[in-house]
């Protein structure tokens, strides 16, 4: 027993849609941006007023502490 499987069908209005490529040169200041900030909360979550401190007291700690757990980092 054969099954026929259907195809969408592209309207001719959908297909006419041009796509633009975005170039490395726009994208790449934005990426770098954004790799920097998630490493900064890495560390912030990861290792601040645990492993190392920039700031003293705990607040940071008391922020992030449970999420420290949840990811698995070493806390006390
Ligand atoms: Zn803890």
């Amino acid at each position: 027993m054969a099954q026929s499987i259907a195809h969408p069908v592209i309207s001719p209005a959908d297909a006419g849609t041009p796509v633009t490529p975005l170039p490395l040169r726009a994208v790449l200041p934005w990426a770098v941006f954004m790799g920097t900030l998630m490493l900064v909360l890495l560390y912030f979550v990861g290792a601040e007023q645990g492993a190392t401190s920039v700031f003293s007291g705990a607040g940071v700690h008391e922020w992030v502490h449970d999420g420290r757990h949840l990811l698995g980092f070493p806390c006390h």
